[in-house]
């Protein structure tokens, strides 16, 4: 196609045609039609490159035919002439129309083979035509620069020749199974592929394969890719998640040691929180308890002291007047306010022995019947006119408790029962005792507790609100509560106001 574009010289002949016909058409007798002849220059026409000029042709033909048929001697009429000179023309301009027409379809042609040549050589990836032998066809530049070879160097060479050595056998095998069914496919899928460079470097390929059969036989067209920078690219971006990976363990690793941590923080300032509110409710505690003291002792401790006070002035008074009754009756009063003076501090000395620890409990084989006799007596001096005791005991006498705390707890129990009733009426006391278990109570006919005091009752320096006028400390059922605790006991209680109470202890054995 390209030596037609050039050939000027075609062209010149054509022109060079025409205008012979031209002359021997002027020279020649009537008899003598020679202007079919121009049909030849119309057929040679189809190498003019230009549309343009075939219809120049065609015009140049026509003109020359007219002209020639006019200035030709001629005998018969000028009419005629034309009229048998119309077929010529009309053929003129038909082969003209076709010639065009040829020529507009090479001209795609030549389009369409101008585009694949640049696709083909301007191309990025490189693109190879193989025989069915495996051979070299056609190779393009960006091929060629891909395994390094200079320009048509790589034509006619097996293709085994871009391979790495070792797969060279295997490749074979494959090209001949590839022939037997041949379908457009990627290369070698899930598999790394490498191409051999001319200078023996190898580096990795991604190649896919159209086969296709023309008259001229079967063919491969290969696309080959470069992979360097796509598995460098593959490599970084496991590398990077590795790395992130053990980036996100050892975020795992700190966050989890942050939690524990915050928790044992947690924990510290929980506990930290709980002492501190221990601390406080002792101190509130403390501060309640020193309130009440004062109170009480202030009560209890000056009631005694101004009886003596008085009762010592009153003494002197009627020892002058040597009435000895009152006198006796005076010093009578002076021995109990002492007495009550003494109980009250016994029950302190009780009660700091118990705080610090110092009463350890020695169980021993003691007759529980005797030791409610012993209290009895010892309690006799307390009861008040007409005031009477009875003692009932069930199941075995002898039991194994520490007999000195027990002797401590009744007669805290007794007293009370004493000096919360009032004349004429019965002090109940009642144990039972068996291998497990020990229990005694002592019921009254007294004032009773107000439900409202009922759950203070064992609280330190705790007195009921209707036993105000009658002397005590609010220390004796907190020392009998400590004392049946450690003798692995309890005590509890039930009472109606106005209609008396009853308090036991029970002691597993
Ligand atoms: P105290 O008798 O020295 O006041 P206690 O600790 O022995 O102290 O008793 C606490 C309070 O329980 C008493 O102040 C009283 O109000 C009430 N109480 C105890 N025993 C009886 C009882 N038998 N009858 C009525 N009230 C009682």
């Amino acid at each position: 196609m390209r030596t037609l574009r050039s050939n000027t010289r075609l062209a010149r002949l054509i022109w060079l045609l025409v205008a012979g016909v031209f002359a021997a058409d002027l020279l020649l007798p009537p008899q003598f039609d020679i202007v079919f002849a121009y049909l030849l220059a119309h057929f040679l026409a189809i190498f003019f490159r230009e549309k343009s000029d075939v219809l120049l042709l065609a015009v140049v033909t026509t003109t020359l035919t007219i002209v020639a048929t006019v200035l030709k001697p001629h005998e018969v009429p000028l009419e005629q002439m034309f009229l048998e000179r119309l077929p010529p023309i009309l053929s003129f301009w038909a082969a003209a129309f076709f010639v065009m027409r040829f020529i507009a379809l090479r001209e795609v042609e030549e389009q369409q083979e101008g585009r694949f040549a640049a696709l083909f050589q301007y191309a990025t990836f490189g693109i190879l035509l193989t025989s069915r032998q495996g051979r070299i066809i056609m190779a393009n530049p960006a091929v060629e620069s891909l395994f390094g070879y200079k320009n048509g160097e790589m034509l006619d060479q097996p293709i085994e020749t871009l391979i790495p050595r070792r797969f060279t056998k295997k490749h074979e095998e494959n090209r001949q199974h590839f022939h037997q069914n041949p379908r457009p496919r990627s290369m070698g899928i899930g598999l790394d592929l490498y191409g051999l460079r001319k200078d023996g470097m190898e580096f990795p390929v991604e190649v896919s394969l159209s086969p296709f059969k023309s008259a001229e036989g079967e063919f491969v067209v290969a696309f080959v890719v470069d992979n360097t920078h796509r598995k460098n690219y593959e490599k970084s971006i496991i590398q990077q998640k590795q790395e992130l990976s053990s980036l996100s363990e050892a975020l795992r690793v700190l966050n989890e040691s942050l939690e524990s941590k915050v928790a044992a923080r947690t924990t510290e300032l929980e506990h930290a929180k709980n002492d501190l509110s221990a601390a406080l409710d002792k101190e509130r505690e403390l501060g309640e308890l020193k309130s009440r003291f004062v109170s009480m002792a202030s009560h209890e401790f000056r009631t005694p002291l101004t009886s003596v006070l008085s009762s010592a002035g009153l003494i002197s008074q009627y020892a002058e007047r040597q009435d000895y009754t009152n006198v006796k009756k005076h010093a009578e009063r002076i021995k109990n306010a002492v007495n009550s003076l003494n109980t009250i501090l016994t029950e302190f000395l009780s009660l700091g022995r118990l705080e610090e620890g110092h009463i350890q409990p020695k169980p021993e084989a003691i007759e529980l019947p005797a030791c409610v006799d012993n209290v009895h007596q010892e309690l006799k001096s307390l009861f008040k006119n007409g005031q009477t005791f009875q003692y009932d005991h069930n199941g075995q006498t002898a039991v194994r408790l520490d007999g000195g705390l027990l002797k401590n707890i009744l007669i805290n129990l007794v007293s009370n029962a004493i000096k919360y009733s009032p004349e004429n009426t019965c002090i109940t006391v009642t144990s039972r005792a068996d291998d497990k278990t020990v229990r005694i109570s002592v019921r009254d006919e007294g004032i009773g507790i107000p439900p409202a005091d009922q759950k203070h009752l064992f609280d330190r320096f705790f007195r009921a609100t209707n036993a105000t006028n009658v002397q005590g400390t609010g220390l004796g059922l907190y020392i009998v509560q400590r004392y049946a605790e450690m003798m692995n006991g309890k005590v509890g209680f039930q009472s109606e106001v106005e209609k008396g109470s009853e308090f036991w202890a029970e002691f597993q054995v």
